[in-house]
């Protein structure tokens, strides 16, 4: 008898990283403004788009008592020169059919299937970097529960997450430590990519932007 799985989510393919080199000429990093939060390199580099950003901020303030959340997708990438792994995200895939309560949001097998498909049919050469959802009025941090769906929906290292609270304009990606670890409660900022205008389109207030001393930045400076 031939069985078809309702849900076929678990074909894992096997994840190469596109190798590129990591755009830090054309990119704002910003940093949390905690100085111990501050003083904590990210284990992974986020590049994430104007429009990315700016999807997820309108999509954490269109409802402000329930907690709401989507996927965000892009490319895995590896610096071509010296191998440094980074993540750049430009597409944003809102979760309709979620379980949304108080306490916390949940994907539903319909949302899943649905982001899945849609990825697939729309966008084939991305992959899922992660999720981001509110916490309306609680904070930027990791529940038991933020923790538990990470691991078991976004199990791969370059998978992260983001926490936006969308009443005080605050928000943190939550990323592993190479040994798989997670702080439940520190957050890291992310490297915002600018248009040529070089025109800033972050507006929370947890994090500021960090002066950039990479080789290029020594390079210019030294000329
Ligand atoms: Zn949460």
């Amino acid at each position: 008898m031939n069985i078809t799985p309702r849900v076929k989510l678990a074909t894992q393919k096997k994840f190469l990283p596109h190798l590129t080199r990591i755009p830090l000429h054309r990119a704002m990093r910003w940093v949390p403004k905690d100085e111990d939060m501050n003083s904590v390199e990210p284990p992974l580099d986020i590049f994430l788009t104007q429009n990315a950003f700016v999807r997820m901020c309108a999509h954490a303030g269109s409802d402000l008592d329930n907690e709401v959340g989507g996927w965000m997708a892009g490319k895995y990438c590896r610096d071509s020169l010296d191998g440094t792994p980074f993540i750049v995200i430009d597409t944003i895939l809102p979760a309709i059919h979620t379980e949304q309560g108080a306490a916390h949001l949940t994907f539903t097998g319909d949302t899943q299937i649905a982001l899945h498909s849609h990825l697939e049919e729309h966008f084939p050469d991305k992959v899922f970097l992660g999720w981001y959802h509110t916490h309306p009025r609680m904070g930027v941090f990791f529940s038991h529960w933020d923790t538990w769906l990470h691991q078991n929906f976004f199990p791969e290292a370059w998978q992260v997450a983001l926490v936006i609270e969308p009443h005080r304009s605050v928000g943190g990606f939550f990323i592993r430590q190479a040994d798989g670890s997670l702080d439940q409660h520190a957050y890291f900022g992310f490297y915002e990519l600018t248009k040529s205008s070089q025109r800033s389109v972050v507006f929370w207030r947890n994090l500021q932007p960090a002066p950039q001393f990479n080789d290029e930045t020594e390079e210019v400076l030294s000329k």
